[in-house]
């Protein structure tokens, strides 16, 4: 069969955006394609945006596909994009950047035009990107740790959260790991947050010395789980949930309920049809209500000096 045309992918809120390639295989192991990849996006779109929109973001992109070479990219190229946000930012020397940031679905899709699989969002946004509005504990398991400790480990943190007062939400990353996430409104500023992460991170290493360590010294995480707090800085990022990741299998970053994690097997649990199959039995988002939730970490502390 000939080669299809490049497509027009059209949706009913924005102008067409082309896609080039459609054909082209990003997953050859798996052989999904380029236009597998949109549609996968258009697919879980209304799911994905909230976590991306207005945030500063950093791409994953995979020109040939995922068994050559990627690279992450942060700034607006110098060809510019026609609907992706770009926003002068403070970087911590001092100078200022232009970063990029998705505005809306033809944002996404125009950034998978160029071959962009996984999208890595702040945990600020463009209009305030001091003020940090989630924490994100990053829960790494060194190569020797069953799924069972990372469950646990898991169910400790969240634990741990809430009898500080502070609500949490779980999702997998489409890799060896799971992030417990942490919404902060207020928010608060990154001093504050990465000063919190780290105390957490340590004081849980502390308490279950076999269990967790809070250094990435790779030689001692043998058998245990890395509380990677380092998520939470300016600047950096942490996978979004629904985003792809560009790995064999092609995974994603799904959120659960805290009740569903008993039911999965790995933190590649979902992947490019599993998860789109998955929103459509939803009755409910697995996030529910994580907007809503009011809590600052400024309140915790108070609460815990003044306690
Ligand atoms: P896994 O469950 O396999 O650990 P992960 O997405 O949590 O998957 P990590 O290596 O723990 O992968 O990284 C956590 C987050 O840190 C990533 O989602 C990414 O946003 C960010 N990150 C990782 N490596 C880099 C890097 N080299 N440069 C910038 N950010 C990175
Ligand atoms: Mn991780
Ligand atoms: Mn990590």
């Amino acid at each position: 069969p000939r080669k299809r045309k490049a497509q027009v992918a059209a949706d009913e809120t924005g102008p067409a955006i082309r896609i080039t390639h459609p054909d082209k295989v990003l997953y050859p192991d798996d052989g999904y394609t380029k236009q597998d990849v949109v549609d996968y996006y258009r697919a879980v779109m209304d799911w994905f945006l909230p976590g991306v929109i207005g945030r500063p973001t950093s791409l994953i992109r995979f020109p040939e596909g995922i068994a050559h070479s990627s690279f992450f990219q942060k700034h607006i190229p110098s060809g510019g994009l026609h609907y992706v946000g770009s926003a002068r930012l403070k970087e911590e020397t001092g100078a200022s950047a232009v970063y990029l940031y998705p505005k809306d679905a033809d944002s996404i899709i125009e950034l998978v035009q160029y071959n962009t699989l996984e999208f890595h969002p702040w945990g600020s946004h463009v209009d305030d990107p001091d003020m940090a509005d989630r924490v994100v504990f990053d829960l790494d398991p060194g190569p020797d740790v069953p799924w069972e400790r990372v469950v646990a480990a898991a169910r400790l943190t969240r634990k741990l959260l809430k009898d500080m007062g502070l609500e949490s939400f779980l999702r997998t990353t489409g890799g060896k790991g799971l992030h417990v996430v942490v919404p902060l409104r207020p928010a608060s500023d990154w001093d504050t947050v990465k000063g919190f992460a780290q105390g957490f991170a340590t004081a849980l290493a502390g308490s279950h010395p076999l269990d967790f360590v809070a250094v990435s010294t790779k030689k001692i995480r043998h058998r245990k789980i890395f509380v990677d707090y380092l998520r939470n800085g300016r600047g950096a990022t942490a996978v979004a949930s629904y985003s792809l990741r560009g790995r064999p299998g092609a995974p994603v970053a799904v959120p659960l309920r805290w009740e569903e994690l008993g039911k999965i097997r790995n933190g590649a649990a979902f992947d490019i049809r599993s998860t789109p199959e998955r929103l459509k039995r939803l009755r409910k988002d697995p996030w529910a209500g994580i907007d809503a939730v009011e809590q600052s970490l400024e309140e915790v502390m108070k609460r815990l000096g003044g306690g």
